[in-house]
């Protein structure tokens, strides 16, 4: 069995070998948790993501990851991935999914043990949280990815009892920070 937790918080404060961004392909910063890992990261997490390579400005397309070094955060690294533009990159749901294998696939070729994720397109991205959940949980439970501890911070009390759902079956409403 996979080892998935469900944190009422804020992604910034994981104590995690990989904190995984929400961010957008030019990988420079942006709103919503991006601009939050980005404050507590601090200017080395920009100028890491500087010197990933860009073609045409884009550094990281939908539904693929680049790793970085996270600057003042907790962890090691930082792993920005883009998820699909909910019916606008399309098909958004391979899209999703691959943007939390890539992620995983990043983490465990980087030896780390744990791993924090947000939810990837469910605020300006428009993903509807029920399906993206579905999608999360169904790829973190896959066997390849069992030597990790992963964990989703959720920002909201409906977002996380959206998640509780998709990996217990129950609507369960967590306090902050619950690990279950
Ligand atoms: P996207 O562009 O992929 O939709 P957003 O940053 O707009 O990314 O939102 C993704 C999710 O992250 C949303 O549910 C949002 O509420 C949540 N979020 C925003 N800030 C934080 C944070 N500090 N920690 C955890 N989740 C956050």
């Amino acid at each position: 069995m996979n080892t998935i937790k469900i944190i009422l918080g804020d992604i910034t404060k994981a104590d995690v070998d990989a904190i995984v961004n929400a961010a957008n392909s030019v990988m420079l910063g942006g709103g919503g948790v991006d601009g939050a890992i980005h404050r507590a990261a601090g200017p080395k997490l920009l100028e890491a993501c500087k010197k990933v390579k860009a073609i045409n400005g884009e550094r990281c397309p939908a539904g693929e990851a680049r790793i970085t070094e996270a600057g003042n955060l907790k962890a090691k690294y930082v792993i920005h991935t883009v998820g699909p533009r909910y019916g606008i990159d399309t098909p958004s749901e391979t899209l999703l999914a691959s943007a939390y294998r890539s992620s995983l696939d990043l983490a465990i070729s980087h030896a780390c043990k744990s791993i924090a994720f947000p939810a990837i397109s469910c605020g300006v991205y428009g993903y509807p949280p029920e399906e993206a959940a579905g999608i999360a949980v169904s790829i973190c439970q896959r066997p390849e990815y069992e030597s990790l501890a992963i964990i989703f911070y959720l920002f909201s009390e409906k977002m996380t009892a959206v998640w509780m759902k998709a990996v217990y079956g129950s609507p369960v409403l967590a306090k902050s920070p619950v690990p279950i």
